[in-house]
């Protein structure tokens, strides 16, 4: 039978991340103990926030040197934890900080990796579910070598409910840093405007090219476009995406939002978010677009074209109407409410 670890960095405050605990509602699912693995600056909140979700034992590596991400510190911790677990599987949050170094971490303990894991499934033994060419193919997979990493994508399973229960039990792990080269000087962020990037919001609204397109009075009036789609995002708290026509215009030298970068592209060479709801809007559908929108469970489009992309299954409802006069109307009620 194989042995489990959830592992994970810290949160700057010392508790563990939102994403580990999504991961440990995956790795509950293949119904072995499950031990827990943290590090980081400091651990302290860790316990707590593991209280009541079954996890029997806390190995934890904290330090100043584990408090900011770094190659060489992140590799050391994790691999040290890992081996005092002695498990066979280890489950990680795909967060940046530990999708950076757990493929590091996996040839250091001699096993084997797998990323942007979705499901796991006990099947007598650990089944890794993942998709494929851009979440076009869904494949389950198993493997004989171990330790066998997992780093499960964040938003694919809900935090475990605490169900009551003590705290685990603490046992620090000795790690000695390895002489870094790498000093962190602080953070830059990739946008310079509003930040519209939301992954918790409960909707994401897509903009298309068509917000910038001559519109059927012959003119484009891109800033009524910019002033609808921050209105609504202001009013409803909702997450923006883009189609990849949009976000490419920067190239061209037309006319683009400037809350609006790459980061926001939703698609096969762009993103695949996860919110509940979606409404596209002056976007035409196209399979490489929609193709970001697998787990976005309930979709609404709004285009001129009833025979647009949208209408061929592609959305639940398609409002075949004006975007701009639709936009305007939902901020006004929004306003009012
Ligand atoms: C290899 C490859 C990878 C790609 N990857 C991606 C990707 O990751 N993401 C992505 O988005 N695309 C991707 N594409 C591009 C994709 O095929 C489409 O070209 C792109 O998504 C089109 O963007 P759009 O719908 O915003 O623009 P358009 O195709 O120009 O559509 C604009 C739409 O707006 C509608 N419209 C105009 N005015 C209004 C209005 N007032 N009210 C309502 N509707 C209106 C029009 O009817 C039209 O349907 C990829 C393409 C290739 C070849």
């Amino acid at each position: 039978m194989d042995t489990l670890l959830l592992l994970t960095h810290a949160e700057a405050d010392g508790a563990v991340p939102k994403a580990a605990l999504e991961a440990l509602s995956a790795a509950k699912a293949l119904g072995a103990p499950i031990t827990a693995g943290v590090f980081g600056g400091s651990v302290e909140k860790a316990a707590a926030s593991l209280a009541g979700t079954g996890v029997a034992k806390l190995l934890t590596a904290s330090g100043a040197a584990f408090a900011e991400p770094r190659y060489a510190t992140d590799a050391a911790a994790a691999t040290a934890l890992a081996k005092a677990s002695g498990a066979t599987v280890v489950v990680c949050p795909a967060t940046s900080r530990m999708v950076r170094v757990m493929a590091g971490v996996a040839q250091r303990l001699g096993g084997r990796i797998d990323t942007h894991v979705t499901q796991l499934v006990n099947e007598g033994g650990p089944a890794a579910v993942r998709w494929y060419y851009r979440q076009r193919i869904e494949a389950k997979l198993k493997r004989k070598e171990r330790p066998w990493v997992l780093l499960v994508d964040p938003g694919a399973y809900p935090a475990p409910k605490p169900e009551g229960g003590a705290a685990p039990a603490v046992e620090a792990v000795a790690v000695t840093a390895p002489a870094a080269r790498t000093t962190v000087s602080g953070f830059r962020a990739p946008s310079s405007g509003e930040q519209t990037i939301r992954p918790e919001a409960k909707l994401l609204l897509v903009a298309g090219a068509g917000w910038t397109k001559k519109q059927p009075d012959g003119k484009a009036n891109p800033e009524k476009a910019e002033q609808l789609i921050l209105g609504f995002l202001r009013a409803s708290g909702a997450s923006l995406g883009s189609s990849k026509s949009l976000v490419d215009q920067a190239g061209e030298g037309q006319k683009v939002f400037e809350f609006m970068s790459h980061l926001n592209q939703v698609g096969q060479t762009g993103a695949t978010p996860r919110h509940p709801k979606g409404l596209a809007t002056c976007c035409h559908g196209e399979e490489p677009h929609v193709v970001g929108w697998r787990f976005i469970r309930e979709r609404r489009a709004v285009n001129l074209d009833p025979n647009c992309g949208w209408a061929r299954g592609k959305a639940d409802v398609l409002y075949v109407a004006d975007a701009f006069a639709v936009m305007e109307k939902v901020n006004a009620l929004l306003g009012a409410k």
